[in-house]
């Protein structure tokens, strides 16, 4: 008897059990062909998206380059030609054509960032600065557009960030903050209707260490964002409203390029939004520089005055390389600051209060005021201000004989050439563009103090007064003509005083204390004695009478206290002089 795994039955059963185990070794096979045939397609298909993707980049990056050309060679005539042409109506026409070439020209800018941020060619270049106060340049350079617009603009920031510990750890790229932050205020403010708020707020993040990131805050109580179209806001080229009856205008690259920017810079941006309540992004960048390679960190601050490509008005370094003396407080120049923004205002207070005693005025009427009652070393001031704007201010200073000498910086938010011209023309010493630089504004302003300082210093030395050379404007020239007039007239008059000559000039004792100190560094009384005692050399020397007589000439009645006077003057006593000459 045959057993029953040799049974006829199980013969078969084996049999097709091996046909089967065949058959499911084939279908394995098939299925692993099949899957690795459709990776393969995935990968082309992949490798297809690239290329195309890649093509587009240079694309972009290629037209770019071809737009920009073009662009520069109708800005420059402009540009001149803004400067040649006299007529407003032309001139209005011609800023109108300037304003759009150079938006243009961001646009273009930005599409060729872009398509290097894609591609990996963007070079991140991050160093050692004071970010808050960057940050709140930037933010403060939006002032005269809140204040056109009606839009409270409030920053805030976490005094954490302040501390040495913390700031000292900052590492960033200031190109690519200020594209950031200048892209979303930008937005901010398209999207904020009259009477509006937006804010920004800097937090520290995190804990120490690796962790901490810096939270930059932007809200704003617009028109929000529909919660369907929010995920695709960082896409490229999208708007919530792309039909062409759209209220705003705009590429729909701003967010995209944003997102590529916050990327290269090792952070991250959230954003949330309710439709008619308002909208907020959050962007957030590590503190410290352990994030980024070697080749990315520079060794000296200031990234984008290095990096040259980008405006390099944003620095943050308060002391750019320069040794200023310090002071006693009391013995710092005065600047008054006049600024209709508050937060501008201290913003400005700020930067200066290191190197000069401070005096604020909240809009022109009140800065003519200041100047006038103070009479301070140097002006800065706003150009954007209502009622009396800063043209007009600085006219007035220059042509009030109390205030003429005071060297006066404009702060403007626009950039073109007429309105600098405007500034020069209206007497103004200096100019900057808003946002403009802190170390540049102290630079500036350290630098008018101290040539006004030195060209004093120098004619305080001098024996004779030469009006055409002591004064800087025309009005100097002529107050340092009429009292010399005055003193001719006076010379012999021993009751002249300084409440004399206060009198005739029609300014109060103080100011004519004030402004002769800044002219020629010396006070009413020390000017009526110089004047007197030069004189007084100048007759010894050609014999024109003996002390008593000459005494009496220039204005003494007891020749004993002139001799006195006259040789703690010129160490030399006058007698000796008219001994010498005979
Ligand atoms: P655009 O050039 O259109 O402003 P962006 O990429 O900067 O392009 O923004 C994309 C879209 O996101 C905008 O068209 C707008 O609809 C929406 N958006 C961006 N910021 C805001 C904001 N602060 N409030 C409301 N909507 C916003």
């Amino acid at each position: 008897m045959q057993p029953w795994y040799a049974t006829k039955a199980m013969i078969a059963l084996y049999f097709l059990l091996a046909i089967a185990a065949i058959i499911a070794l084939r279908e394995y096979e098939l299925s692993r062909i099949r899957l690795r045939n459709l990776l393969q397609m995935a990968e082309l298909e992949a490798a297809k998206l690239k290329e195309l993707d890649h093509l587009k980049s240079r694309f972009y990056a290629n037209i770019s380059h071809e737009f920009r050309t073009p662009l520069t060679l109708i800005l420059g005539p402009i540009e001149k030609m803004e400067q040649e042409i006299r007529d407003p109506r032309t001139l209005e026409s011609l800023s109108v054509a300037h304003r759009n070439a150079r938006k243009l020209l961001m646009l273009i800018n930005q599409l060729l960032d872009l398509s290097k941020l894609e591609s990996g060619n963007y070079k991140l270049s991050v160093s050692n600065g004071d970010f808050i106060s960057l940050l709140q340049g930037l933010v403060m350079s939006f002032a005269s557009m809140a204040e056109q617009n009606k839009i409270s603009l409030e920053f805030g920031y976490d005094p954490r960030l302040k501390t040495p510990g913390i700031a000292d750890d900052f590492f960033f790229d200031a190109d690519i903050i200020e594209k950031i932050v200048s892209n979303l205020l930008s937005n901010a403010f398209k999207f904020t209707p009259e009477k509006g708020r937006i804010k920004v707020k800097a937090c520290l993040i995190g804990t120490q260490g690796n962790n901490q990131m810096v939270e930059i805050i932007f809200s704003d109580n617009g028109i929000g964002i529909p919660e369907a179209n929010l995920p695709f806001i960082f896409d490229r080229f999208y708007q919530v409203d792309s039909s062409s009856k759209r209220e705003f205008e705009g590429s729909g690259i701003g967010l995209a390029f944003v997102r590529e920017l916050v990327n290269v810079h090792k952070g991250n941006i959230y954003a949330k939004s309710r439709l008619g309540i308002g909208t907020t992004f959050s962007v957030r960048l590590p503190v410290g520089k352990d994030h980024y390679l070697p080749g990315q960190i520079l060794s000296q601050p200031n990234a984008s005055e290095t990096r040259g490509h980008i405006r390099s008005k944003l620095v943050f370094s308060t002391h750019a390389g320069r040794n200023y003396p310090t002071m006693s407080k009391t013995g710092l120049p005065l600047v008054l600051v006049v600024e209709d923004h508050a937060e501008v205002r201290h913003f400005i207070s700020d930067c200066l209060s290191k190197h000069f005693r401070v005096k604020e005025a909240k809009n022109s009427s009140e800065g003519l005021r200041f100047a006038n009652e103070m009479i301070p070393d140097l002006i800065v001031s706003d150009i954007m201000m209502p009622v009396m704007d800063g043209f007009e201010l600085c006219k007035k200073l220059k042509l009030d004989v109390k205030t003429s000498h005071i060297p006066v910086i404009l702060l403007t938010a626009r950039a073109e050439d007429s309105e600098k011209l405007r500034g020069y023309e209206a007497g103004a010493d200096d100019y900057l563009i808003k946002p403009f630089n802190p170390s540049e504004l102290l630079t500036r302003s350290i630098n008018l103090v101290e040539n006004r300082h030195l060209m004093r210093e120098k004619f305080s030395k001098s024996a004779i007064i030469k009006p055409g050379e002591i004064t800087v404007t025309p009005r100097d020239r002529v107050f340092i003509e009429k009292i010399m007039d005055i003193m001719e007239k006076n010379m012999g008059n021993h009751q002249f005083s300084v409440n004399h000559l206060a009198l005739e000039t029609g300014m109060s004792q103080s100011q004519l204390h004030r402004k002769l100190k800044a002219l020629i560094n010396l006070t009413a009384n020390h000017f009526i004695r110089s004047l007197r005692m030069h004189r007084a050399k100048e007759l010894l020397e050609a014999n024109a009478g003996n002390v008593a007589e000459i005494a009496y000439m220039v204005g003494y009645e007891d020749p004993g206290y002139f001799s006195r006077t006259y040789k703690s003057f010129f160490g030399i006593l006058p007698s000796a002089i008219i001994k010498n000459q005979k």
